[in-house]
């Protein structure tokens, strides 16, 4: 699983950081920074919502990407 954020597109409105603040967090510009881009499957509900949430459709979830470790 692999998730991306577009920080071009990114407005800060911080959803994804409340949702799934093990994966995200604000930078000192205020927008997105992943933590973790390949993180446990067991937070890709999470992620989903996250993704969903998003006001500028600026997060990509792929659960297909294989796991690098
Ligand atoms: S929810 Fe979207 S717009 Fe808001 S901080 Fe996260 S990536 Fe940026």
């Amino acid at each position: 699983m692999l998730i991306t954020a577009d920080r071009d597109r990114c407005i800060g409105a911080g959803l994804c950081v409340l949702t799934a603040p093990e994966v995200f967090e604000h930078d000192d510009d205020g927008l997105v920074h992943v933590l973790e881009q390949e993180p446990d499957a067991r937070l890709e509900k999470d992620l989903r919502l996250a993704q969903q949430l998003c006001p500028a459709h600026a997060l990509t979830l792929d659960t297909a990407a294989p796991h690098s470790t």
